[in-house]
């Protein structure tokens, strides 16, 4: 495995673009430096090499946090009620992962686990908890924000962050179904959140290509869910209200979506109750960082030992 690994180094060079046979090879022989299998697709194992550049990443990110910035980091699970709440079913159902448990009587929870240890089926004992996965780290602020009242003149400034779960098994090194996922989420008026995203936009540019890494930012939409979906994914774009930093990571014709600038409008504001000064409800936008994607990029990019990277990159990484 190793030894594939160190063969495969060799040929992520510039003079070997992202394409083809070799990106297949030389991806095959990240993997094997990045993760190990668990069992599942899209859930890996992290390598003590890998992590290194993860901390790395959300260290240089806490850099260029403003400093009135409030943190918080949220458990990879969060109230069934509030992800609801949010409309997350109407947009994204089919990404949805919900915790299950054995909650019955005694006697009912005996009988499942007979029937497993005997081989056979016990999962129709499992009930649907009041526990979901968390998609994405900032669904859980917004009822935190409105615990507080009226927002105040200049908003509020959050930096928060999880492991993510999203129901997308693939193989790709790209797509995960268990991820980490940092954010920085504003919310005040339309004005406030313009300006919020448009700074973001701006400073992801220079922390890129601090990193040496190609990127292109365009305008996005959410995968919504089903033909209806369409529609809004549609309407999103028309209104320019995602943006995506996409990295040339397995192929140039497809670069992978590593942050997102996203403005949602009133919508968290009048979902939750989140009120501006004037009685009119709260705009909200995120700039969101795909963790695992911004490490795999690197490694994608500049090899499989961060040791051998440019002396510029391991510079701002701190490494
Ligand atoms: P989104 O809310 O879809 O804009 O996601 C925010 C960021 O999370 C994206 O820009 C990606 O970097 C990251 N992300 C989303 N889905 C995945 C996935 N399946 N695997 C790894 N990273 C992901
Ligand atoms: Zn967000």
């Amino acid at each position: 495995m190793n030894n594939l690994a160190y063969r495969l180094d060799d040929v992520a060079t510039a003079e070997r673009p992202n394409t083809g046979r070799y990106a297949a090879e030389r991806l095959e022989g990240l993997a094997a430096t990045l993760f190990r299998p668990m069992g599942a697709d899209g859930v890996y194992a992290r390598t003590g090499a890998y992590e290194e550049v993860v901390d790395a990443l959300a260290a240089l990110i806490t850099r260029h946090r403003d400093p009135v910035a409030e943190v918080f980091r949220f458990p990879p699970v969060m109230s069934r009620r509030v992800l609801e709440t949010s409309g997350y079913l109407k947009s994204f159902p089919n990404l949805l992962g919900c915790v299950c448990c054995m909650d019955g009587s005694e006697a009912e929870v005996r009988g499942a686990v007979n029937r497993f240890v005997e081989g056979g089926a016990y999962t129709d004992a499992l009930n649907v908890a009041d526990l979901i996965l968390t998609p994405a780290s900032c669904y859980p602020i917004y009822p935190i924000a409105a615990a507080r009242g009226v927002l105040p003149d200049d908003g509020l400034l959050f930096d928060v962050g999880c492991d993510c779960f999203r129901r997308e098994p693939s193989r790709d090194l790209d797509r995960l179904q268990s991820f980490r996922m940092r954010e920085y989420v504003r919310i005040g008026s339309a004005d406030q959140i313009s300006a919020f995203r448009e700074s973001w936009m701006e400073t992801a540019r220079g922390i890129v290509e601090g990193l040496h890494l190609s990127y292109t930012v365009e305008v996005a939409n959410d995968p919504f869910f089903g033909r209806g979906g369409q529609l809004m994914a549609v309407s999103q774009r028309q209104q320019s209200l995602k943006f995506e930093l996409l990295i040339p990571v397995i192929s140039a014709q497809q670069p992978t979506a590593c942050m997102s600038f996203n403005y949602h409008q009133d919508h968290f504001g009048t979902t939750w109750g989140i009120n501006q000064t004037d009685g009119k409800p709260a705009h909200t936008g995120c700039v969101a960082f795909g963790m695992d994607r911004l490490a795999v990029a690197l490694f994608a990019t500049h090899g499989s030992k961060a040791a051998k990277w440019p002396a510029a990159v391991r510079q701002m990484l701190r490494l």
